[in-house]
């Protein structure tokens, strides 16, 4: 059992300072990167980590050093070029992988390198691609964690495949890793599999087992979202007593990606009514960041995409609008400028109702008479059947023509 832990991680300091305070660990430069269609140049990549340190991310995962020198190099630029979190990168269970990450890291201060090994230790994983019995992946896991000590003083270790892991054999490792001098144990369910409610009697289970022997070791979540719970995996793991939540920008990632880190960050500051936990996000950055992550990569996210999508604070039903006109708190649970937007935003169209053209004209400086309110609201649901989306150009044609028509009535009965 290794004693040296004089020295706390700064991961771990942060936790020990607030125990409900949740390390975010972003890999959307590694897990999000490896994913078919997000890869990025260095250049690239130092972009999207300066977002990431502006939002205040504690870890950031920067690639997998071992996996070709370009992403050596990738990772070597951006723990030179960006200062503040942590630097990580993944790492087989290999002194040659840790070897690898040791170079990619050293432009960073000790104190900011993180090594994150992993080590399948599901019967699928040990008996298809390792062929290795569950000794044998014990005594590998604690070879590389004690190795990757003997470079770093921040080791991470995953379980990969944790989930379909047997539950004894799961514990056993991971307690075995701590042993071995792990500061941050990842119990990832890589194949996005387990839901909420097993993700969270896991974590108990393993809070109650890893902390009785190691108090300070902080255990991870990492979830992706094959079937949709990736998020709702990631609370239910800190509500379970995991402290780090692995995520990505956008939610990119393998296969269907991993939880979005917007997505976590504000559920959880949301409902901290029920999670009761924070991170240090400074959220006013998650919006620029999803946008730099899309620029970067040429992608683009859908307009419903939670909290960041176009229509995260758009309205258009005029019952919704009149709520809003009256009170934001009718349809809407955060704040816009808390994630990053300018405001609300009412788009017109043949949802509208009367109250929002009226708002709308009055905002643009043509305000409607309330004798051609009625010839207005009658102008614009036939425009927008026509053309769907009114906006202010097509709002200012429509008032001229119910004003025209008023005018012309006027002349007649003169
Ligand atoms: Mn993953």
């Amino acid at each position: 059992m290794m004693t040296d832990r004089v020295c706390r991680t700064r991961t771990e300091q942060i936790v020990a300072s607030d125990p409900n305070r949740v390390v975010v660990f972003d890999t959307t430069l590694r897990d999000g990167e490896q994913a078919p269609g997000f890869s990025m140049s260095a250049e690239a990549k130092v972009r999207v980590a300066r977002v990431l340190r502006d939002l205040g991310v504690d870890v950031i995962e920067a690639g997998f050093a071992a996996a070709s020198p370009g992403d050596e190099e990738c990772i070597r630029r951006v723990a030179g070029e960006v200062e503040g979190p942590v630097f990580c990168s993944l790492s087989r269970a290999s002194e040659a992988d840790i070897d690898a990450v040791h170079r990619a890291l050293a432009p960073a201060p000790r104190s900011h390198r993180r090594v994150h090994v992993f080590l399948g230790t599901s019967p699928i994983h040990r008996s298809a691609k390792l062929k290795m019995r569950a000794n044998a992946v014990l005594a590998t896991a604690v070879r590389a964690v004690e190795y990757a000590r003997s470079r770093f003083d921040d080791v991470e270790f995953s379980a990969e495949d944790a989930f379909r892991t047997e539950p004894e054999f799961l514990a056993e490792v991971l307690e075995a890793a701590a042993d071995a001098g792990a500061r941050t144990l990842n119990a990832p369910d890589t194949v996005g599999y387990a839901t909420p409610e097993e993700v969270k009697a896991r974590f108990r289970k393993l809070s109650a087992r890893i902390h009785a022997r190691h108090p300070d070791v902080i255990l991870s979540a990492h979830n992706h979202d094959d079937l949709g719970m990736a998020v709702a995996n990631s609370l239910a793991a800190v509500e379970g007593g995991a402290r780090q939540v692995e995520v990505t920008v956008n939610g990119i990632g393998e296969r269907a990606g991993n939880a979005s880190l917007e997505e976590v960050v504000m559920a959880l500051k949301v409902r901290v009514d029920r999670f009761g936990v924070s991170t240090g996000m400074e959220t006013r950055h998650l919006l620029r960041a999803s946008r730099t992550l899309c620029e970067v990569t040429e992608t683009a996210v859908a307009r419903n995409k939670a909290v960041v999508g176009v229509n995260a604070f758009a309205h258009e039903a005029g019952i919704h609008q009149h709520g809003m006109l009256a009170d934001s708190r009718t349809y809407e649970i955060m704040r816009p400028q808390d994630v990053g937007f300018e405001g609300s935003w009412f788009v017109l169209g043949k949802h509208s109702g009367r109250h929002a053209i009226a708002k709308r004209a009055e905002t643009i400086g043509r305000p409607i008479d309330s004798e051609r309110m009625a010839a207005v609201v009658s102008g614009f649901k036939q425009r927008a059947d026509q053309i769907g989306e009114i906006d202010d150009a097509e709002l200012i044609a429509i008032i001229d023509q119910a004003e025209r028509a008023a005018d012309q009535k006027v002349l007649r009965y003169a």
